[in-house]
Order: structure tokens, then sequence, then C-alpha cells
């Protein structure tokens, strides 16, 4: 019988955990020819999220958990939970039911019946999310297309079912910065998008704020992408052929006239050349600090306890 894990990186989120187990253990039932299991991953939790799982563990056997030393982030997450997963088809989902558990059912069956690795799910619209991040979030993914020569579905989240096959080359990436939604597109294999409607989470706050959401995104192309470091040199091109040029317009006035005029013109240009040039060294600072991050080798997480293994 086929075995499907099902991975919930879940930080802070007592609200919705109990509604979460609810909502998908009835879902999966529905699955007459798999067998699953729940590996719920918290990402150091403050509040009584282990306990819950720890209780879980008790109620149903088919339910394990990870904690997590300290607040690793969901990427880290999300690598443990494929990490010990022990099924055919894993799944990754968020605690606060916004990936409806009732696609489990449709996502097994593509994967089994239509020949796909993978099965994704897609948010077709984005209601209840404010017009900004919307606006931000689209202008990224068209951004990290472009930048990053990977496809990435508009509104893709992590919710998506994968084969065994799929998992083990995720895992086989083991670099530190992780961004997942760029490994799935980087590993390659075929897969089935199918939409779902975006619903407010069931309870709870998000753990994102604007600027987490930015640092995540910089994460996500400096992780993928080389081609700043490649405009820095584009930049700095062009910016020598203009000011070459306008060096030598300034010494034809000189001679023509004995005089270059007011000052102004130049202390600006220095200016802004100098502030080309600091951005380009903080894109180079970027990669630079990726790599020695790498370079240490440290645990992409650390386990503090364990139940229902
Ligand atoms: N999450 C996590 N670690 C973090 C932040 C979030 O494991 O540092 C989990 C969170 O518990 C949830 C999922 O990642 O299961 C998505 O988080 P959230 O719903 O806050 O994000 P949003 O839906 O607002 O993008
Ligand atoms: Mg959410």
């Amino acid at each position: 019988m086929d075995k499907i894990s099902i991975i919930v990186p879940c930080y802070n989120e007592e609200k919705v955990l109990p509604l979460f187990y609810a909502e998908t253990a009835k879902a999966v039932a529905d699955i007459n020819d798999a067998e699953c299991e729940f590996l719920f991953i918290d990402d150091g939790s403050s509040d009584h999220t282990p306990e819950i799982l720890q209780s879980l563990t008790f109620r149903d056997k088919r339910c394990r958990y990870l904690s997590f030393s300290r607040n690793f982030g969901k990427e880290a997450a999300m690598y443990a939970g494929l990490q010990n997963a022990t099924g055919d088809y894993c799944v990754l989902m968020d605690a606060d039911l916004q990936h409806p558990p009732a696609l489990l059912k449709e996502m097994y069956r593509v994967l089994k019946t239509e020949g796909y690795d993978c099965c994704a799910g897609f948010r077709e619209d984005r209601t209840g999310e404010g017009y900004l991040r919307n606006f931000l979030s689209r202008s990224f993914y068209r951004l990290c297309e472009r930048l990053c020569d990977l496809k990435m579905q508009d509104g893709a989240g992590d919710f998506r079912m994968m084969k065994r096959a799929m998992v083990d080359s995720i895992l086989s990436c083991r670099e530190y910065n992780r961004y997942m939604k760029g490994l799935f597109s980087f590993v390659g294999f075929d897969t089935k998008w199918i939409p779902f409607h975006n619903t407010p989470r069931a309870a709870g706050e998000t753990k994102w704020s604007f600027l987490s959401l930015f640092r995540y995104a910089m994460d996500g192309i400096f992780s993928f992408s080389t081609m700043p470091v490649t405009l820095a040199g584009i930049t700095g091109g062009l910016f020598f052929t203009v000011s070459a040029l306008m060096g030598i317009a300034l010494l034809i006035l000189l001679l023509l006239h004995h005089t270059i005029g007011s000052l102004a013109p130049i202390v600006c240009l220095i200016l802004f050349l100098n502030s080309i040039q600091l951005l380009f060294i903080s894109v180079l600072g970027q990669y630079i600090s990726k790599d020695y991050m790498e370079n240490k080798n440290r645990p992409i997480y650390i386990v503090k306890r364990t139940g229902g293994f």
C-alpha cells in the first residue's frame, strides 16, 4: 500500500493546530488506497504548539513530530520534514488551513494515474491580501523568472505533493541558503498545477512581516541568480562610457572658453557614481556573505525533542 507523508511546519500555531488535524484527518480518511503519516515540525514555537503535538502523537499513531531548538525558519522546517518523511509521496502543507486538505485526494489521484511527478496547488485569486503585498509578490515572481531563469507559477506556494524521486532530488541539494520554490523548479520533473481559492488563515496570525518577506525575496534571487553581478558590470561599463564622453566635452569646453562653469554638476556626478559603486559593492557582498555561510557548513536545523518516532 502507498504511504503519503503530510509534512506540516508549525511556528506558534496552537490556535489552529487542533482544527488543522481534525480537518486533514477527515480529508485523508477519504483516500482508500493509501495510508498516511503526519509529520509536524515545530520550528521553535514559544506557545503550546509542542504540547499539542505531543498529545496528537498519543492520540494517533500516524502522528510524529520534531521540535527545533529555536526558530530556524520555514525553509529549514520543510527540509527537516522531507528528510524525515518515510512516505512514497510527500506533501507540504501550512498549518493554518490556507492549503485546503480536500485537495489531497485529487493530488494523489493525479500522481497515481496521470504520470506526473508532482502536483502543486496555486492560488488563483489573492482575496484577503492587501493590494501592496499582492502587487509586490506578483512583481517578485516576474523578476525571478527573468533573473533566475526559473519557471515559477504566479500564486504558487509550497503546497504540493511529490513522488519519492523528486523528494530525494530536492534533498540532494544540500545548500545552507535554501529557497524551496527555486529548488522545486531547479530539480525539474513534471508538475501539474491545480488552482485553489485563497482563504484567510483559520486562526492565529501570519508570521511574515513586510521586512521578512523582502528578505526572503532577496534570498531567493541571490541564491538562484548571478545576474545582479552581471548587471553591476554592465552598469559600470555604461557609466564609464558616459563619464569618458563628459570628460572629453569638459576638456573641449576648457580649451575653448578657459572655464568649465559651476562645480555643481561635477559634484553631483561624483556623488552619483559613488552611490552606484556602493550599491554594487553591496551586491558583491551579498554573494560573498552567502558563500561565507555555506562554507561554515553549519546544520540547517537542530532538533531538541521528537515524539512518535
Ligand atoms: N512557519 C514556520 N516557521 C516560520 C514561519 C512560518 O514553520 O518561521 C510556518 C507556519 O507555522 C505556517 C507556514 O509556515 O504553517 C506558513 O506561515 P504563515 O501562514 O504565517 O504564512 P503566510 O500564509 O502568511 O504566507
Ligand atoms: Mg498562512
